[in-house]
């Protein structure tokens, strides 16, 4: 089949085979080039098929030589449709992974469930025994509990209204937009679903079966960013969530002999992002001014200095929160006050020259494995690719 993107909303509903593979092969490529990382040796990785989930996976296997087990929840291909990119990644990374004789398996499913939460752990009493990292990395718009409610999150403000700029990436127009406040019940739900609850349930379930290394490390993202964004995020709806995941974190660290960490991620095009009105904006103009400076990451460079610089050191440095902070310099004074004067001035007249526009889309399109110079699009290929250890 001859793969095209086709943009729906925030999301593409194709992806390429080929090109997602692509993508994977250069994270794996990034890490492969820089120090070895003396880390974790069995991880378990929940949402391990795109974004920061998918570069843990890649850090942890390519740079710490870890056997990681994957949690996803993603498409093959079906009725001349292509499969999800998160299918194509993970393809890709079993592949990576046992050119280089590292263990790799995946779990495809609901890993809210209990039902993945137990094939999960036999799967690793059976092969690796215990694992000594978990990287929970989910961003879901919904969770089905235990008693079939299905909790839904929204991207709302908190309290009052909020009114400012918005950028419509298909048209480089910028507009304003007034985000209307969660109710009481969104929020609930929007903490159940992006919260700690089910990270919690996760260990609880890994300590339960003896699956987890008593000295066990454990890590969840978050995102606080400038002061811009928090009505929209860290005081909005999704800011409660991380509020309870953080408090999350300390439980798990008090309770159990396991240290959990928040680690506060940069602002990235990822599926999840391009959902968040405002913060897309912010992403291109972020990105214009951190690339001029020389300090641009994307999530590879971010887990990478996660495992390497942060994480499996000596003394880990935590703000006074305990969270370990990976936006460090996104929020480095210099490119913020930059950011800010841009985000007063900036207008559909100087948009071009004042944001990133471009690398934003390029970002979008390599999410779904399309703006690859080296793959070529008019190309019949295959779409139906198996993951070698996900038995469909
Ligand atoms: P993403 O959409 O790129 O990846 C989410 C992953 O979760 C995907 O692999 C998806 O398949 C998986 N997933 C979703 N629902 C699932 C389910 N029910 N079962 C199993 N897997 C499921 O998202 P991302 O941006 O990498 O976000 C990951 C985490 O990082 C989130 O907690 C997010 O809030 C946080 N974060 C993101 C940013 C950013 O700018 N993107 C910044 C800081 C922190």
């Amino acid at each position: 089949m001859i793969v095209k993107p086709k943009i729906r909303g925030f999301i593409c509903t194709t992806a390429h085979p080929k090109g997602c593979y692509e993508n994977v092969k250069r994270q794996v490529e990034y890490v492969k080039a820089h120090k070895k990382t003396d880390g974790a040796k069995k991880v378990l990785v929940v949402g391990a098929s795109m974004g920061y989930g998918l570069a843990s996976r890649i850090s942890a296997a390519f740079s710490c030589g870890a056997a990681t087990i994957g949690v996803i929840f993603d498409k093959p291909a079906s009725n001349g449709r292509t499969g999800s990119a998160g299918w194509y990644n993970t393809a890709a990374f079993e592949e990576l992974a046992a050119k280089d004789g590292i263990y790799a398996k995946t779990v495809n499913g609901d890993a809210y469930s209990d039902e993945i939460k137990e094939k999960v752990i036999s799967m690793i009493k059976n092969d690796l025994g215990k694992v000594d990292m978990v990287v929970y990395s989910l961003a879901a718009p919904r969770r089905t509990d235990r008693d079939g409610t299905v909790y839904s999150s929204v991207l709302k403000t908190t309290g009052s209204p909020y009114t400012n700029k918005t950028i419509d990436l298909k048209t480089k127009q910028i507009s304003e937009i007034t985000i209307q406040p969660a109710d009481d019940k969104e929020i609930f739900d929007t903490v159940k679903v992006m919260g700690g609850e089910d990270w919690k349930d996760w260990i609880d379930a890994l300590i339960k079966a003896d699956a987890i290394e008593k000295d066990a490390v454990t890590v969840a993202y978050s995102y606080i960013g400038p002061e811009l964004t928090h009505p929209m995020y860290y005081d909005g709806s999704i800011g409660k969530a991380k509020e309870h995941l953080l408090k999350t974190s300390h439980e798990i660290s008090e309770t159990t002999s396991i240290k959990a960490y928040v680690s506060v991620n940069k602002a990235l095009v990822t599926q999840s992002s391009a959902a968040i009105p405002i913060v897309p904006l912010y992403i291109s103009i972020l990105y214009k001014v951190m690339k001029e400076k020389g300090l641009h990451e994307g999530c590879i460079e971010q887990m990478y200095r996660l495992f390497n610089e942060k994480l499996f050191v000596q003394d880990r440095t935590t703000d006074e929160n305990g969270q370990l902070r990976l936006d460090d310099w996104e929020m480095r004074p210099e490119v913020q006050s930059e950011v800010s004067g841009i985000w007063e001035n900036i207008s559909n007249d100087n948009i071009s020259s004042c944001a990133d526009i471009d690398g934003y889309w390029n970002d979008f399109y390599e999410l779904f494995g399309f703006g690859f110079d080296n793959v070529d699009y008019d190309e019949d290929v295959e779409i139906d690719v198996k993951i070698p250890s996900v038995s469909e």
